[in-house]
Parts: structure tokens; sequence; C-alpha cells
């Protein structure tokens, strides 16, 4: 290995319940380029029963999408640590968050019953399902994120199937180019926040949008030892040229 002494640790929330259309594939692609530079990627589960996590040790939070099923089932258990997932945020640790998971950060996510599941009102923003269960935001989607620098503009390609529609968004991850985003028909997709970027976006996120996925390690390994990181460049022609194609597709 390269960087031996290097490690990100992330913790993956709910993976037994939260894990639509391939979001542990983020995990997944992550852990492939962490390793491919040398750097040592642990990854540590969290789901109802387990030991409390202290959510300050890990560089990196991630959690994917769910049903409103699923996510009346573990808001419980989430909204038990909303002052420490609060207080991680404040320190910088990154969080990637998935659809079902994008929903439980805000106020509270209203389902398709009608039914209220509180969030952990760590940001402003609300979501309302759609009363109709017939009609879901579904499909394709592609968003032009102005990330930091130096990534800078990116496309980013998704799957999006979601029923709720977020309102009370400031600070969006994207503008939408193809698809519907935080709503039917919006111009603006997902949240983001310093170290949080919350979206609609399965695929799995990362395997189609490798410019995201370094821009989130080279955010961890800087914070986490204070250097700005020169990521070795990986080989992407492959993921490139499907990348091409599909924004061809898509007419972009
Ligand atoms: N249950 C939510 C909705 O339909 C989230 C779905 C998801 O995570 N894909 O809006």
């Amino acid at each position: 290995m390269e960087n031996p002494e290097k490690e990100l640790k992330i913790l993956y929330l709910y993976p037994d319940i939260l894990e639509l259309y391939g979001d542990f594939g983020n995990i997944q692609v992550l852990k492939y380029r962490l390793e491919k530079r040398g750097v040592k990627a642990t990854i540590e589960p969290y789901s109802i029963g387990d030991a409390t996590p202290n959510f300050n040790n890990y560089d990196l939070v991630f959690a994917g999408g769910g049903a409103d099923q699923e996510q009346s089932i573990l808001a419980t258990d989430l909204v038990k640590y909303k002052n420490s997932i609060k207080e991680a945020v404040k320190n910088g640790v990154f969080f990637l968050l998935i659809c079902g998971a994008y929903q439980l950060f805000g106020k509270y996510y209203k389902d398709v019953n009608g039914t209220i599941i509180p969030g952990l009102e760590i940001f402003d923003y609300y979501t309302e399902a759609i009363e109709d269960r017939k009609k879901r935001c579904i499909g394709n989607i592609v968003i032009e994120a102005n990330l930091p620098a130096p990534t800078g503009s990116t496309k980013v390609i998704g799957f999006e199937n979601h029923g709720g529609q977020t309102y009370g968004i400031t600070t969006p991850f994207g503008k939408v180019l193809k698809g519907n985003g935080n709503k039917f028909g919006d111009t603006e997709e997902g949240f983001f926040h310093k170290n949080v970027i919350a979206t609609y976006l399965h695929g799995p996120l990362l395997s189609k949008n490798p410019a995201l996925a370094d821009y989130i390690i080279k955010h961890c390994l800087d914070r986490k030892y204070n250097i700005d990181t020169q990521l070795e460049p990986l080989n992407d022609s492959f993921i490139d040229k499907c990348r091409k194609q599909l924004l061809t597709r898509f007419e972009l």
C-alpha cells in the first residue's frame, strides 16, 4: 500500500434496512477507490439493536434509500441519535445520504398515508409524499452539481424513484438537466451543505460518478490529515465511455 498509515473510517447506517437500487455499491466504490490509492477503508455497519455509534469517530457516514415502511421502522431509532449526529455534522464528518435517508435528515417525512415520520430536524427542509401512490418521480436523472474546487461543475447521473416531494431547500446539490429532482418537474435536486450531500440519486450514485466519489474521498482525507490531497488518477476509461453513452442517450 502506498499510504499504509492512512485510513478512512466509514459508518454505514442501517445496511439491512436502507438498501435500494444498489446503494451499498457506493460503499464498495469508496473502498475500491481508496484502496487503489493505498488508503485503508474501514467500514462499520450500524443497525437497530447495535451498540451506540460514536459518530465523531468516523470520517464519513453513509445511509441509503428505503420505502416508507422501512423509514417508519428505523426513524424512532435514528432520532435517538439526533444530538450526536448534529454534533458530527457540525464537526465536519462527511454525510452522504440517499433518498430515504435524505428525507429523514429534514424536519419530517409525511408518507403516502398521511402519517408523519419524524426526521432528525438537522436541516430545515421537509418532505411530503404525493397522495396518489401511483404518481412517483421515477426514471433516469442527470444534474449539474457545482462542487467546490478543484472538482467544480460536474454532471451527476443517477436513477430516482420517490413519491416524496422535498420543500424548503435553500442550497441544492445540483441543477436538474433531466428528470425531476426534489419535486415533480423541479429545477433543483438534493441538498448540499459543506460536508453533507443528500440526494435522490440511486445508481449506485458513485459508480456512475467517479468525480463525485473522488471529491468525497479528497474532502475526507484533507480534513483528517490536514493536507491538500493529490489523488492519483485511476483508469476510469470504461466508466467514462458509459457516461458518454448515457449523456448522448439523454441528449445532454
Ligand atoms: N419512501 C420514500 C419515497 O418514496 C423514499 C424512497 C427511496 O428511498 N427511493 O419518497
